[in-house]
């Protein structure tokens, strides 16, 4: 790889847009007096960080299905939905505070991206860059020494956001894709919400960029230096909705400006012929009695 071309940008500056995932932090209660139920609910998805079940079959082209509430009812022809999809509002009624309950620490996952110059395009439901930008290991809960390991494939865009936290829609949500070495139906994804909030965001700018020609994208510009990650079990947001996705969407909420948010949001959102102006972006799901785990 040449490094030589890949021009840095200034260290990002986060603001205030994280009260909604503060929000989220200060309403999750205690679990000192965690109910069996409860306590069933955040084992699951603990165990799953080292065995997760493997779902295949058919995958549908992307123009099988449509965005809006009533195509979604359609949407069971071509998928394969249980009680484990995805998205969710990340309440904080079903969040639970790792360290409230575990007796070790235990951060989940381990990121390692690398600058890569990469094309991304506009396909007919989303913003998309393939192509590899580093791995996702997943961390055994079990065997600590032992992680699992998840190669990126692409990642992609929805305007407004999928996931809510404590109730809030989001402006934007990109999704990271990655997929386990030894078995690429798992698949692990890490979430990241925007809010356009007026502070251009210089990764943002390199995935624009990557719109018109290759452009060194570095995904450590996102990254928090220090951000908790809510967990849970869940599916593909499209069909044909597997549901094997570890999902880990990310505690900092982060910023774009007006023209960034534009460039996504005016094929989607913004766009009364896309699913009525709906925008890109999955019905919410039922929990199901579904735990987020929330690791700082
Ligand atoms: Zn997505």
């Amino acid at each position: 790889m040449d490094q030589g071309q890949y021009i840095p940008y200034p260290s990002y500056n986060y603001n205030d847009t994280d009260q909604h995932r503060l929000a989220v932090e200060a309403k999750i209660k205690p679990n000192s007096f965690m109910n069996p139920n409860q306590l069933e609910a955040v084992v699951k998805p603990l165990r799953a960080l080292d065995f997760h079940q493997t779902q295949t079959g058919r995958w549908p082209e992307e123009d099988e299905w449509e965005y809006g509430a009533h195509h979604e009812a359609e949407w069971c022809r071509i998928c394969h939905i249980g009680y484990f999809q995805s998205p969710i509002n990340i309440d904080p009624d079903i969040t639970f505070k790792s360290a409230e309950f575990l007796h070790r620490p235990h951060f989940p996952i381990r990121l390692h991206y690398h600058p890569t110059s990469l094309k991304g395009n506009f396909n007919a439901k989303t913003f998309i860059v393939q192509g590899n930008l580093g791995n996702l290991a997943v961390n055994s809960f079990i065997h600590q020494d032992q992680s699992r390991i998840f190669d990126e494939a692409q990642f992609h865009f929805h305007a407004p956001s999928e996931h809510l936290l404590n109730g809030r829609r989001y402006d934007l949500e990109m999704h990271v894709v990655h997929k386990e070495r030894s078995n690429t139906n798992n698949i692990a994804v890490l979430g990241f919400v925007f809010k356009e909030d007026g502070v251009r965001n210089p990764f943002i700018d390199q995935v624009i960029r990557s719109s018109l020609e290759p452009t060194y994208i570095d995904m450590n510009l996102l990254i928090p230096q220090k951000s908790g990650v809510f967990y849970y079990e869940g599916s593909l947001t499209t069909p044909p909705a597997f549901e094997t996705v570890l999902w880990f969407v990310v505690g900092h909420v982060l910023s774009v400006n007006r023209e960034q948010l534009e460039f996504f949001a005016r094929q989607w959102g913004m766009n009364p012929a896309f699913a009525g102006g709906k925008g890109n972006y999955r019905e919410l799901q039922p929990p199901n009695g579904r735990a987020v785990i929330y690791f700082e």
